[in-house]
């Protein structure tokens, strides 16, 4: 049977309908084909509203794409807060003004995912809408009428990409991948990790949550050994990991300015930049960032939405133990990126498995370290699980930029989160915190 005539691959628990807060549209520019800009690049928009005039609308990325550079040639111009050239009043501008059919592909089949494989279509929804992070709406599994004509508008968003960029190859999503760089897998192999990394998130007694992050890349380590000594990769559904020996380590000093980075780009740099737009300011040159990233450097601490400055030394200090709610949403969040695929390969602007893993780690990792910033601003000794839904949402975003990315930028991305131990110091003092 072919891909086309395989029953489209839902995920089980997974539910979601819009509930029209208008959040999903910031924190990332959103691609549009020529087709999709043909429709819209000739409206006097600011004519039609003043928040429309004397900007920019897209930006023009036709020689990126053209050498396969850029996933599409023509993207929205966010504001300098993230937010959607054309959210007016917390409302999509062009589907108030021409309709639905009008607006970019992208936007129509948001946040609906799908990625080919040999076993099918496999349908996810991203994170990057508060709805879906809080699984709201119905199943999934109920939905699949309008789950395959959401497929239908993506395969003619991929024709339509491909025949603009003047490709012939035929199936971009079912050509080569990596597990990690420079080894690459078939997707039967893929397969084979996969089910054993969905095995963790279906455990009962439900393991705590940092620990299936540090087996799942236990498990990573190991069909990278597997594969490099040319052995059954099929070997991996007995593998058990040994978490014994992430006991006692704490994290080195190059984890630690990492992570801090990672945190500094993904939780406090966005509110800066808000900040500036409110006060007027000029958007933050090169050395504006510098300047703020040596502070967070020098001062050891940095700025968390709605808990203001926080010591990164302090948010480390012990909490009570993550609630069984938490736990739950922490296997769903991985159940759905692993089932959905879209945390690696084409979907993640061509990453291997394992870098792709690594940001999953680092969002999830970020987003308790959040958790506890707030937790602990708060007075309270548990972290709450609306905070976590909300570093989700801000979070899960930025893996939406990296995914834009390409070229030097995703080679830097892929060498740079190469090994799949790369966040288990900080899973271990993150664990040894909340016991
Ligand atoms: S074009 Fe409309 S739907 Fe798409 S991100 Fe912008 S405001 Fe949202």
């Amino acid at each position: 049977m072919t891909e086309e005539k395989k029953p489209l691959q839902i995920p089980e628990g997974i539910s979601y309908n819009c509930q029209g807060c208008g959040r999903c549209c910031s924190g990332f520019a959103v691609g549009l084909t020529l087709k999709d800009y043909d429709k819209v690049k000739d409206v006097d928009w600011a004519s039609k509203h003043p928040q429309l005039a004397g900007i920019e609308l897209f930006a023009h990325r036709e020689i990126e794409f053209a050498d396969g550079l850029s996933p599409f040639p023509i993207y929205t111009k966010a504001h300098p807060d993230g937010a959607c050239p054309f959210l007016v009043d917390n409302l999509c501008f062009i589907h108030g003004t021409l309709g639905e059919s009008e607006k970019p592909t992208l936007c129509q089949m948001f946040p609906y995912t799908f990625v080919g494989t040999p076993k099918g279509v496999f349908a996810g929804v991203s994170h990057s809408s508060m709805a879906s992070v809080r699984n709201l709406g119905r199943p999934l599994l109920e939905q699949r009428e309008m789950l395959e004509g959401m497929l239908e508008l993506n395969k003619q968003l991929q024709a339509q990409l491909k025949e603009e960029a003047g490709k012939t190859d035929d199936n971009v999503a079912l050509s080569s991948m990596n597990l990690a760089p420079g080894i690459p897998i078939s997707w039967d192999e893929y397969f084979l990790i996969e089910e054993r990394m969905l095995s963790l998130t279906r455990q009962e007694p439900f393991a705590d949550t940092c620990r299936m992050w540090l087996s799942a890349g236990e498990i990573l380590a190991e069909a990278i050994r597997l594969k490099s000594t040319a052995q059954d990769l099929s070997l991996i559904s007995q593998f058990k990991p040994n978490l014994s020996i992430w006991q006692d380590k704490v994290p080195t000093s190059f984890e630690n300015l990492m992570f801090a980075l990672l945190c500094f780009r993904g939780l406090t740099w966005p509110l800066i930049r808000r900040r500036r737009i409110q006060n007027n300011q000029k958007p933050a040159s090169r050395l504006d960032i510098l300047r703020c990233v040596l502070g967070v450097l020098i001062t050891k601490k940095m700025e968390f939405p709605n808990c203001g400055s926080v010591s990164i030394e302090k948010s480390t200090e012990k909490l009570d133990a993550l609630s069984p709610e938490i736990d739950h949403f922490m296997r769903q969040y991985l159940y759905l990126k692993l089932f959905g695929k879209t945390y690696f390969g084409s979907a993640m602007g061509g990453l291997s498995v394992v870098a792709g893993f690594n940001h999953l780690v680092a969002t999830a990792l970020m987003s308790l370290i959040y958790g506890k910033a707030c937790a602990m601003k708060k007075g309270e000794r548990e972290i709450a699980i609306a905070d976590l839904y909300e570093s989700v949402l801000l979070l899960d975003k930025q893996m939406v930029l990296v995914s834009q990315t390409s070229g030097q930028m995703a080679l830097m991305y892929d060498q740079g989160f190469a090994s799949p131990r790369v966040f288990s110091r900080l899973l271990a003092r993150m664990e040894r915190s909340l016991s």
